[in-house]
């Protein structure tokens, strides 16, 4: 079986600017260093706004950081007459590793449906960047018991389009909509079960090899409480962390347990 780097990646979502994130990675850098973490053997990101990009970029460079970071959305277009997007080849160009595409916020509060969250991945993976694709049931499906499949099929809606190479690329972040910012995280079993369904469907798709190989996340209310508990499941390959992404002693202590 493929071995696969952990990887913890925090979501700020619209918080922090410019001065904030710059003094938040220092400090995450600063407290990593200080409890000598190994980052190649768990990879830790950051996914900060936009606005604050390009001042985590210079940092991350004259320091020599091994922190990685990537945006939070991504434009499906090159260029052009797109007023207030931002297109992936520009979002490279900052150094990203990472975009986070399809999360539930955005597909709540944009008009983000299936067919443009195919077109980001694309876009995404042309910029030489991999795409952590969220889905995740809401609390509806939970009760009708039809979590499994409707996760599945969020990202059978996307590979589908792929090919085997773009397939392998992909990070999948399992965020179950009702644990996102709540405190009600999923347990290790099912968490577990999500992944490990996730992952018999890519095999099924494409091969075992690039299933094994492509790292599924665990997402909502994750914190060092909890933590332990779900990366112990053989097909939880790390976190997408929001909350808990926002306090730098929570994070890494968070990153040394994963
Ligand atoms: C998220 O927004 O991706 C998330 C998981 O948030 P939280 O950790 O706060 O639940």
């Amino acid at each position: 079986m493929a071995s696969r780097t952990p990887l913890v990646a925090g979501n700020w979502k619209m918080h922090f600017d410019h001065l904030e994130a710059t003094y938040f990675v220092q400090k995450l850098a600063w407290l990593l260093r200080d409890a000598h973490f190994d980052y190649k053997r768990c990879e830790v990101a950051l996914m900060p706004s936009f606005t604050s990009l390009r001042s985590v970029q210079v940092l991350v460079e004259a320091d020599r950081l091994p922190i990685r970071y990537g945006a939070q959305s991504v434009s499906v277009t090159t260029q052009g007459a797109f007023t207030g997007d931002v297109s992936a080849d520009m979002i490279a160009a900052l150094g990203c590793s990472y975009v986070i595409v399809g999360h539930s916020e955005r597909r709540k509060y944009h008009p983000e449906d299936d067919a443009n969250i195919v077109d980001q991945v694309r876009a995404v993976l042309a910029a030489g960047m991999q795409p952590i694709l969220c889905v995740g049931e809401s609390f509806e499906e939970r009760r009708q018991g039809i979590e499994l499949d409707f996760a599945v099929g969020q990202v059978h809606d996307v590979t589908r389009d792929l090919s085997s190479d773009q397939a392998a690329k992909l990070i999948i972040a399992y965020e179950p909509v009702w644990a996102i910012g709540t405190g009600m995280v999923a347990t290790p079993e099912s968490a577990q079960d999500a992944a490990k369904a996730i992952r018999d469907d890519l095999a099924a798709t494409f091969s075992r090899d690039i299933a094994d190989g492509v790292r599924i996340l665990y997402g909502g209310s994750v914190s060092s409480k909890n933590a332990v508990e779900l990366i112990g499941e053989p097909d939880v390959d790390g976190f997408l962390i929001g909350g808990a992404a926002l306090n730098a002693d929570e994070l890494a202590k968070i990153a040394r347990m994963t």
